[in-house]
């Protein structure tokens, strides 16, 4: 017979955000469990190009306040991270040239010099670019780091541990998992592209596919992340640049396909002549977590004691930190630092 493990919180989902989520409330005294169907960071979180992209023109405005809230987090987030695991997770860029109108007008426009110093290598004919201050990390780092992160502060990770099934107990939630039963103050969806589904359902969050596919440069000859409408590079300083992304609804399939890959090669080598392709082609494919209007789910469930904090489509590891905060604070009835009135599951209820 399964035991069962008494907790605080219990959070389903060890991406990104069920693993930040998770360490805030652990620095905040409560215990923590985060139970992970396959392993932790190995989802959308470990796909991701890792860009801090607050000023993407293509983010709806609403997301403004917290993607500026959560870049201000940002360096104590990796700072506390950095410490508790021991491992180090820098911001490996901090420039974008953007193409196009940058979400809010923080953009400088570019002069040849500035693109000679800051990326030689690439090709910017046919672009026009600003230049932007906005980071970008490694998730390769964050799936190393976060995780250790969390076991260090006392927190508890179970991998290989779906969940099968909530239902609402005395005062709390009873969890079943393939491994053990918890039972849980309270219990948060944090499953990413799956966290419209059963059992912790009833959001509409569909998956997004994204292709993504590394080439390679000398390091100094691209500094900065590269951001066109078709296709973005991020340089991660030891020879490698990530080349993203594709937008794809397909369902939940993550297989790579030969054609997607090639367009996104094409595209990046008109940007960077100079980059080569490795042999074996090194690419994959993630699933974002996408809501109807391009926004978090971040709230109340309807089922009592349950919360949601899913939904973030493209920018999850730049929402990361302010999504950790903001849902702590709501959940132990704080006012949260930005208003979540436009990332209220609620409004989704006649859906
Ligand atoms: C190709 C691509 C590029 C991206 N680039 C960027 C970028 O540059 N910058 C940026 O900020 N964001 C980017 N994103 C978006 C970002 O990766 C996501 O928004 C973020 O990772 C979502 O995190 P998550 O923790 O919600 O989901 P995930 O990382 O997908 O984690 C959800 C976890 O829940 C688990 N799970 C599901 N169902 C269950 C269950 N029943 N029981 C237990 N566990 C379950 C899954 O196995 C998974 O590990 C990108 C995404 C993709 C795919």
């Amino acid at each position: 017979m399964n035991r069962t493990d008494v907790v605080d919180v219990a959070i389903a989902g060890a991406g990104i955000i069920g693993l930040s989520l998770a360490l805030e409330l652990r620095q905040r005294g409560l215990s923590v469990t985060v139970m992970e169907r396959g392993q932790a960071m190995s989802s959308a979180s470990w796909a991701a190009g890792g860009m801090l992209a607050v000023n993407d023109p293509q983010n709806p405005a609403e997301l403004m306040p917290l993607c500026v809230r959560s870049w201000e987090l940002y360096p104590s987030y990796l700072e506390i991270i950095e410490s508790l695991s021991s491992l180090p997770v820098p911001i490996r860029t901090r420039r974008t040239l953007q193409e196009g109108e940058p979400a809010s007008k923080s953009g400088q426009d570019t002069t040849a010099t500035e693109i000679a110093q800051l990326a030689p290598g690439l090709n910017p004919a046919g672009h026009s670019f600003v230049w932007l201050e906005e980071g970008s990390v490694d998730p390769n780092d964050l799936r190393a780091a976060l995780p250790a992160a969390l076991l260090a502060a006392g927190g508890t990770l179970l991998e290989s541990a779906e969940v099968l099934g909530i239902e609402s107990a005395d005062g709390g939630v009873r969890v079943q998992t393939e491994r053990e039963n918890i039972l849980a103050g309270t219990f948060v969806n944090c499953c990413g592209a799956w966290a419209g589904g059963e059992p912790c359902g009833g959001v509409p969050v569909e998956p997004i596919k994204g292709h993504m596919v590394n080439v390679r440069c000398a390091p100094d000859r691209l500094r900065c992340v590269v951001r066109t409408p078709g296709v973005y590079l991020v340089p991660r300083g030891d020879g490698r640049v990530t080349v993203g992304a594709t937008l794809e609804h397909v369902g939940f399939d993550e297989g790579v396909r030969e054609a997607q890959v090639s367009g996104l090669l094409e595209a990046a080598l008109r940007l960077l002549p100079e980059a080569t392709i490795p042999s074996p082609i090194d690419a994959w494919t993630g699933l974002r977590p996408g809501t109807p209007d391009g926004l978090p789910i971040l709230g109340p469930a309807q089922r009592a004691n349950c919360w949601h904090a899913t939904g973030h489509y493209r920018d999850g590891i730049l929402l990361a930190p302010v999504t950790a905060r903001v849902m702590a604070q709501a959940m132990l009835g704080e006012t949260p630092e930005v208003s979540l009135a436009a990332f209220s599951p609620s409004r989704f209820r006649s859906w």
